[in-house]
């Protein structure tokens, strides 16, 4: 708990098994003196399974659903929610550990009919192709003794049509959700956070009181704009994935030692193999290339053939296509701007 300075108690956290222990429904108490409280459902001290919800006193809303791929709770804890409960989702990037388990609240009808998924027109465009992998693979684990399947297609579509995606921009709850009580005055603000393509903090603000999530924070690609400062807030729930990591290596120096590497590989006539994630460093490999290739001689250049499959065939494409205006990088901006390029992630 914190006091905001005006003698009011700003925030309230508490934990699924303060109150869920026999799933009983939520009693928390916001309102006077408590404009909020935030329980985290997954997401704390593990990796994975990203998931916050936010109670006021009119309204409940979820910031991320993801899914863990490692060992333990697969999704967020859902106890205590009630059908219907919930009046929309914020969704910070498309990363699965953020937005996988979106289909299974789907699914557990704990959305209202008209719940709406607030997020960057990337992030969409991303979550469209990641969410259509991640059933794949549900559907596979299912079939593992002592597994169901979850969700299916059908809540998949329903997910994907639930989104308004937007670019980094402040909104009113009241604009986006229908039939929420007048009484409600929660406002939302998205901020870039260097991440991902699309990638934010979200802000949510309700009588007088802040609450800032980070989402996952930067990522050191160069295609991406610099991140935007967040609001001063009352509570902040920060990653902190490397927060015990002092030193990572300098990222220009990796970037040079994959290039400098390969191209060897290449006049020693071997091929290369890059195992890659498909949305995100897929691109930061191809965008190394791209930047990189002209600067050959004809001879070496005429020798390389640049393969890439799998989702980074879908992911590159949004990316070529949504990566502009405040989403991307000035070097990427140059890149259609003066070149005229509608391919920027993709050598020739
Ligand atoms: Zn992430």
């Amino acid at each position: 708990m914190t006091d905001n300075g005006n003698g009011q108690v700003a925030y309230k956290t508490t934990t699924v098994d303060e109150y869920a222990e026999d799933d009983v429904p939520l009693e928390v108490d916001p309102g006077d003196g408590t404009p909020f409280v935030v329980i985290p459902r997954g997401g704390v001290q593990e990796v994975g399974r990203s998931c916050y919800q936010l109670e006021t006193k009119f309204g409940t809303y979820l910031v991320d659903a993801g899914l863990n791929q490692g060992d333990g709770g697969q999704f967020p804890d859902f106890r205590g929610l009630d059908e219907g409960q919930i009046d929309a989702v914020f969704l910070t990037h498309a990363h699965i550990d953020h937005i996988g388990a979106v289909p299974v609240i789907e699914s557990r009808h704990l959305l209202s009919p008209r719940a709406p998924i607030i997020t960057t027109r990337p992030t969409e465009a991303l979550a469209s192709t990641l969410l259509k992998d991640s059933l794949k693979i549900h559907k596979e684990q299912a079939e593992k003794p002592g597994r169901e399947q979850l969700y299916t297609e059908t809540d998949v579509r329903k997910v994907l049509d639930r989104f308004v995606p937007r670019g980094y921009i402040r909104g009113d709850i009241q604009d986006y959700v229908p039939n929420l009580p007048e009484q409600e005055t929660l406002t939302f603000d998205f901020g870039n956070s260097a991440h991902l393509l699309g990638s934010a903090w979200i802000a949510l603000e309700t009588l007088g009181s802040r609450v800032v999530f980070s989402g996952d924070i930067g990522g050191r690609s160069n295609h991406l704009p610099d991140f935007d400062e967040p609001p001063k807030a009352d509570s902040l729930f920060l990653e902190s994935t490397y927060g015990g990591t002092e030193n990572h290596d300098s990222a220009s120096d990796i970037r040079t030692d994959i290039y400098t590497d390969a191209i060897s590989a290449v006049r020693d006539q071997e091929p290369v193999l890059i195992p890659s994630f498909g949305v995100g460093r897929s691109q930061e490999l191809l965008y190394i290339f791209k930047n990189r290739l002209h600067q050959l001689d004809n001879d070496t250049r005429s020798q390389i053939q640049l393969i890439y499959d799998g989702m980074s065939v879908s992911s590159t494409n949004t990316y070529n296509q949504h990566a502009h205006g405040e989403f991307a990088s000035e070097s990427i901006r140059n890149l259609r701007v003066s070149n005229g390029e509608d391919q920027p992630f993709l050598p020739e």
